[in-house]
């Protein structure tokens, strides 16, 4: 069966898309930490991040950090932090957050509640950045 992140690759379920190549893609978690707060997934399906193969890993990280770029020339922060939890949802994906301080990494935090016209705003404002 296929995982809620493949159905939003195939655009069966929606999404606020940030950028997208043939091997990836990037957008908005539903449930930010902050502004900009965004998902990379590989289109393959794997469960598990260390489960991807190298070559793979070594793509998406490159993928995600031109994501960051775009997110940190969007959404100013000190940086934009990455992390990979993916105790929810078993379809490897990468976290990336833009801080402000190390406290917005806290996953227990509580969530943004945003509009859809806010996710729409803040996904296109990421994808303007994308080199
Ligand atoms: P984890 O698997 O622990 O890394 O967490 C999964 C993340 O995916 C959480 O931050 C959720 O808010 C996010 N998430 C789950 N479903 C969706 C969705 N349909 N669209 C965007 N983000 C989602």
């Amino acid at each position: 069966m296929a995982t809620i992140f493949s159905k939003i690759v195939a655009g069966e379920i929606p999404s606020y898309k940030v950028a997208e190549d043939e091997q990836f893609y990037a957008f908005l978690d539903i449930n930010p930490l902050a502004k900009g707060h965004t998902l990379v997934i590989p289109k393959r399906e794997v469960d598990y991040f260390f489960d991807l193969e190298d070559d793979e890993i070594a793509a998406m990280q490159v993928f995600a950090k031109r994501v960051a770029t775009a997110i940190k020339k969007a959404f100013p922060c000190i940086k934009v932090g990455q992390a990979v939890l993916g105790l929810e949802v078993p379809h490897a994906h990468i976290h990336l957050v833009p801080m402000q301080s190390e406290k917005d990494m806290l996953f227990t935090n509580p969530k943004l509640q945003l509009t859809a016209e806010e996710f729409k705003e803040i996904a296109s404002k990421i994808n303007k950045e994308i080199i």
